[in-house]
Formats: structure tokens, C-alpha cells, sequence
């Protein structure tokens, strides 16, 4: 029997399949390298057929998923592959590409939370983890279906993305941990050097293209033409997948409690699609009995979501994004734009934006109280602020922050914060170091007089 026979037999019983999200008829093997829909050019999403799903009780899945959390078991220690029925079952545990990702803290952020009138606040670290940020969720998904595809003999031989830095530092690291060349398109002079140093230790061929992220898009788009070079960026549904998880995982941390509001920083919009298809999955399994409502945060240099959104979804606005220290999220032309309206639609959700003043400063702010903040995240907490005094999110609301990265990664906008040689800001929170002789008596003098003010 030919490959192509055994691919389309496996599909016509799979219950899980690749999609139009414009309601095509057509179903695709997610095993096939495809990433639009052949009629129309939309978008595919992996739908999940849900009869199948619901031999289960939604008792079952919860019990389920919590007693694989956080174990050691091959795959399911990962807060992804402990969900595999709902990622990808049809995956083999030997093509699993793991580094046991998710299951990140979800923490209540006291301080800050009675500081900025909500005391119920939370904040979701996805950028405790391996490559520090959430991208790892979805490049495990995506690396592991290449492998089994490698494995069944597909002619896939490499992995490519453009990116605004976190994207290329999880593709690198998942692929290099599979053995699979990856090629990442970056614009030059455009992601932090951390973001840079990441898919360059993991041996990616990196090239750096005198354009911004939305160039390196068409670029990759042509080079991966071919079906040679499989595509990894988020246009590829599955790392929405891996990435729906953390919305999942979020209500389980609260013992399947939904949240009032869950706050995510957003610019190709793919994870604010991926957060709305977990709980849409929990919500049609009865696992849960409602949505939270979601907020996309935009950076205002970079916000075509949020101008749209203004229009009320009449026109979907693409710009060319402006210089924003939110560089991740620096995009000008969103291209889950469909899956992110129905998002924001469905949940009775908002889009708001930040300047690069207030989320510098909501960043700060967030530091002062023990944490260590994206940029990306500021935009949240600057989002969650402003939504906090129209009087939007009410005091008595569950609210949760998506922080999407490490602090770590960013340590040139904490310094420049600090230092306050950032563009636009006025840097309210700086705490810049001293310099002090080495001498006790200036040393007891500087800390009177910092402790007494
Ligand atoms: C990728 C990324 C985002 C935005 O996610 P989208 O899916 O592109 O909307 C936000 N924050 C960080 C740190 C990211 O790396
Ligand atoms: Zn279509």
C-alpha cells in the first residue's frame, strides 16, 4: 500500500483533522504539510471531533489530567502530553519531542494585586520554562509531529520560522533535541540578545534579514514552498495545540475554577486563539460552565487587534508596527486574526492597548513587588490597570495575567528602565544602583538615609 493510500485510510477514521476555519468541507491529515485551506486560503485549525471525547465524563478528564500533573511518566509529566488526547492521540511515544514543558506556576500576586485595587490576582508564568516563554508549549506539539512524519517517511527535512525572537528560541531548542536542522528567519537588530543567543547555541542556522518580522513572514512563506522545509510559525495550527493547554492547565491550578478575567498580551494573535480553543474543549466536555472573559493587550506602537477591535471587527486594520520595547509582540499584520476575533467575541472579551510609558512602568511596578516582568507582560499589567479604573474589572474579580516571558530575557529593558534611557518613558519606578566608596561610615549614611525617606 502507497503512503498516500495509508494517509488517506488513517484520516477517513481519524477523528481528529485539519480544518478550514472559514467552514470548508475538506478535512486534512495534520500528518500532511499544509497550513491554509487549499479553497479558500484561510487558515486550518485541528478540530477535535467530540463524541468520541465524551466516553469520558467530565469527573474522568479532571481525575485524569490531575493525577498525570507534574509526574515523571514519560510523556505525560509534560503539562502538554498530559493532555495528549486532547493535543494530538495519535502521536507515539517514541516521536514525542519533550522537555516535560507546562505546568508552570500559577501564583497569587498579593501585594501587587491589593496595590492595584484587585486583591484576587494571579499571574500565570509561561515563561518558566524552557526556552522562558510560552512558545514552548506549541513547539512541542509541532516538533513532534514532524518527527512521526520523518518517521513515516515524509519528505520534510528541515523546520523554518520567522520570528520576534521567542518563537526561534523554542524551535531551535525542540528541534535541536530531535535531531532536526532548523533554519530561523530574524530581523536584524530587532530581538533582545538573549532572543538571539538562544537559537544560535542550539545550532539553527540563523539568518538575520534587514527587515522586520512581518518581512521575514513572506520570506519564509516562499522558502517553505517546496514542502521540504516544514513551517513552525503560529499560521501552522499546531502549535495552537501545545498552546491551548495553558488554559486548560490554568483551571485545573484552580481545582476547575474559571477565572472572571484572564489578561493576555497578544500580536500575531495566535495565542489568545489557542487560550479561547482550550476552553471552548472544556466547555462543550462539560468540564467546565463558562468562559472567562479575555482581554487582549496590545502594545499601542504595534496595534492593529485593538484598532480593529475599534471598528468592531468591520475591517481587519494591518499596519507597519512601530519601534516598541514589547518586541515580541511588534506586528503589524495578525495572522490568526479570524480565530482571535471569534476569541474576543465569544468571551464577551476586550482589546486594550498600552504605551511604552505605561507598560515600562506597570513592568516596573510588578518588579517592586517580587517578580521579574517581560516587557510583554507590562503590556498586560498595564492593560489590567486601566480596565481596573474605568471600572471594567471590578475588585471582587478573579483575574488572572498571562505573563507570556522571563524577565531574564529582557535584562537590556531593565536596565534601560532603570537607568532611564528608555524612549518615551519616564522610568517613575527607576532604582538605579549607587556608587559608594568603600568606606562603612558613607555606607551607614546612604542606608539612613534611604530607610528613613
Ligand atoms: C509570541 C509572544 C507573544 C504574542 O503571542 P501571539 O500568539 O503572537 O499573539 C506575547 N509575548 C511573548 C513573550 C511572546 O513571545
Ligand atoms: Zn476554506
Amino acid at each position: 500500500m502507497s503512503s498516500v493510500v495509508e494517509a488517506s485510510a488513517a484520516l477517513e477514521n481519524s477523528t481528529v483533522y485539519f480544518r478550514c476555519v472559514a467552514g470548508c468541507s475538506a478535512k486534512h491529515s495534520i500528518y500532511d504539510v499544509i497550513y491554509t485551506c487549499p479553497t479558500c486560503g484561510n487558515l486550518l485549525e485541528v478540530h477535535h471531533e467530540r463524541e468520541p471525547l465524551k466516553k469520558k465524563n467530565a469527573y474522568q478528564w479532571q481525575a485524569l489530567f490531575d493525577s498525570r500533573a507534574s509526574t515523571s511518566v514519560w510523556p505525560h509529566g509534560s503539562g502538554v502530553w498530559g493532555m495528549r488526547e486532547w493535543v494530538i492521540p495519535s502521536l507515539a511515544d517514541e516521536n514525542v519531542v519533550s522537555m516535560f514543558e507546562g505546568n508552570t506556576n500559577l501564583f497569587w500576586a498579593e501585594r501587587l494585586g491589593k496595590q492595584l485595587g484587585v486583591p484576587d490576582l494571579w499571574i500565570k508564568l509561561c515563561g518558566n520554562s524552557h526556552t522562558g516563554s510560552f512558545k514552548d508549549l506549541g513547539m512541542t506539539v509541532l516538533v513532534s509531529v514532524v518527527k512521526q512524519m520523518m518517521a513515516q517517511g515524509s519528505s520534510v527535512e528541515a523546520v523554518a520560522c520567522a520570528s520576534t525572537g521567542d518563537t526561534s528560541a523554542a524551535l531551535a531548542a525542540y528541534a535541536a533535541y530531535a535531531g532536526i536542522p532548523a533554519v530561523i528567519f530574524l530581523p536584524a537588530g530587532k530581538v533582545s540578545t538573549a532572543q538571539l543567543i538562544q537559537p544560535v547555541a542550539n545550532g539553527a542556522h540563523v539568518l538575520a534579514l534587514d527587515t522586520d518580522f512581518d518581512g521575514c513572514m513572506k520570506i519564509v512563506q516562499e522558502v517553505t514552498k517546496d514542502n521540504s522545509i516544514y513551517l513552525a510559525n503560529s499560521m501552522n495550527s499546531l502549535r495552537i495545540e501545545g498552546q491551548k493547554t495553558v488554559g486548560i492547565e490554568i483551571v485545573r491550578q484552580f481545582e476547575w475554577e474559571v477565572p472572571d478575567w484572564i489578561i493576555i498580551p497578544v500580536g500575531n494573535l495566535g495565542n489568545i486563539s489557542a487560550l479561547h480553543k482550550g476552553f471552548q474543549l472544556m466547555l462543550d466536555l462539560g468540564l467546565i460552565n463558562r468562559m472567562p472573559r479575555l482581554v487582549a493587550a496590545q502594545a499601542q506602537k504595534a496595534n492593529p487587534f485593538y484598532e480593529s477591535y475599534k471598528n468592531g471587527f468591520k475591517d481587519k486594520i494591518t499596519m507597519t508596527a512601530q519601534d516598541t520595547l514589547a518586541n515580541a509582540i511588534r506586528i503589524g499584520d495578525p495572522v490568526s486574526y479570524v480565530k482571535a476575533v471569534k476569541a474576543v467575541q465569544e468571551t464577551d472579551g476586550i482589546v486594550e492597548q498600552a504605551s511604552e510609558d505605561e507598560l515600562a512602568d506597570a513592568s516596573a511596578h510588578a518588579d517592586l513587588t517580587g517578580m521579574f516582568t517581560c516587557p510583554h507582560t507590562g503590556v498586560a499589567l498595564a492593560v489590567l490597570t486601566k480596565l481596573i479604573k474605568k471600572g471594567v474589572i471590578k475588585s471582587s474579580d478573579k483575574t488572572v495575567v498571562i505573563s507570556t516571558a522571563h524577565g531574564l530575557k529582557f535584562t537590556d529593558f531593565k536596565v534601560g528602565y532603570h537607568e532611564q534611557t528608555l524612549k518615551d518613558v519616564n522610568s517613575q519606578y527607576a532604582n538605579p544602583a549607587v556608587h559608594l566608596p568603600a568606606d562603612a561610615n558613607a555606607v551607614k549614611d546612604e542606608i539612613a538615609k534611604r530607610l528613613s525617606s
